[in-house]
């Protein structure tokens, strides 16, 4: 039983629901300290309102539960068993069931109603969201960890800038020298986008080659001990266009703007509004479509989402990202993200790789 663990049970009560049964690899983690890749197989944990938990995963992975620290009760089944009868078969009634209603397939869900008859089948995102977005101590010290090694991967991107190379030459030194880290993974795809490629938010690197007066974009994150990082920073590489640089000034701007508002009792819509009025003050209102940004932890994207209408009041403990953008198409992508994290009477960034527009 972990103290995560006694927490969703106070829910549960609170809620007059019976069970959660949690299957993201994220709050699997979350309640249990397990953390695996399931790919099609179950993997869940079953949280009764009252009385024990337990882990269910393939039998392959018991021992591995136990190195995690995980010593409650474990179902291990094999790939000829049914794993939710099993669990079925240890459990009482159920009447009401939460379930993560944004991962579950239908297919699942059909299963779970199969096996465990008519039950009312709510949503434990509300109550997972309450729980994961204030950040303990030894989170914070992971995601910390995970910004540090994303500053070291933007200082690796920049010095392997050079004219000729390609977009993803660069990538794959980046991921490379992680890797001897021992970063066995990435918090998405990496992005190196360099001149017209990154006016796309979410282009694709390829062989492009860096020419002098590009600006280069990249946006990357590495996972530590399953916590997540994030950053984009964009760099010049050689002289750059007035505009350009322009552009790069009033991302900046809009950038700490939002972080300087940042401490315990402020509204998330306020950032998104106050860094979004700079860019339309700068005149490229037209040309930062997508939200200031999200929060981070154990998945790259959680909850909250810091966008002109989320209204969630800030607290001490939650991580989140900032990352106003520009995107003027054929002319120049910029963009410049940083992690960061309120605390008490302010915020701290996380990553900390240099703003002032560097050139290389
Ligand atoms: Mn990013
Ligand atoms: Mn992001």
């Amino acid at each position: 039983m972990t103290i995560m663990i006694e927490k969703i049970q106070t829910y549960l009560k609170d809620e007059q629901i019976d069970g959660a049964l949690l299957t993201s690899t994220e709050n699997v983690t979350y309640t249990t300290g397990f953390r695996s890749n399931p790919h099609e197989r179950w993997l869940a944990v079953w949280i009764p309102a009252e009385g024990e938990s337990i882990l269910i995963c393939p039998g392959m992975e018991v021992e591995d539960t136990k190195a995690a620290g995980w010593n409650g009760k474990v179902i291990g089944y094999s790939d000829t068993q049914k794993p939710l009868e099993l669990l079925k078969a240890e459990v009482n009634h159920v009447s009401n069931l939460a379930v993560e209603k944004n991962h579950l397939t239908v297919d699942r869900l059909e299963l779970i109603q199969q096996v465990f008859g008519d039950c009312i089948i709510t949503a434990a995102e509300h109550f997972m969201n309450d729980l994961r977005v204030i950040k303990t101590e030894s989170e914070i010290k992971r995601l910390k960890k995970a910004a540090e090694l994303a500053d070291f991967a933007i200082e690796t991107a920049c010095s392997e800038l050079e004219e000729g190379k390609t977009e993803l030459e660069v990538l794959a030194k980046v991921e490379y020298e992680l890797k001897k880290k021992g970063i066995t993974e990435m918090s998405f795809s990496t992005m190196v986008l360099t001149g017209e490629n990154a006016s796309s938010p979410h282009g694709t690197p390829g062989d492009s080659t860096i020419r002098k007066g590009d600006l280069v974009l990249f946006d990357l994150g590495v996972v530590y001990q399953g916590y997540c990082s994030d950053i984009t920073r964009t760099v010049a590489f050689g002289e750059i266009s007035d505009t350009q640089r322009d552009i790069y000034e009033a991302v900046l701007r809009a950038e700490m703007t939002a972080l300087k508002m940042v401490k315990p009792g402020v509204m998330s819509s306020e950032l998104d509004l106050a860094a979004r009025k700079v860019i339309e003050d700068a005149g490229y209102g037209d040309y930062f479509p997508h939200r200031l940004g999200h929060g981070l932890g154990l998945n790259v994207h959680e909850y909250p989402s810091i966008t002109s209408e989320s209204n969630i009041v800030l607290k001490a403990g939650m991580t989140f990202t900032i990352e106003p953008g520009i995107y003027v198409p054929g002319v120049a992508g910029v963009r410049i993200e940083d992690d960061v994290l309120v605390t008490e009477d302010g915020y701290e960034t996380l990553t900390k790789f240099p703003k002032s527009l560097q050139t290389f």
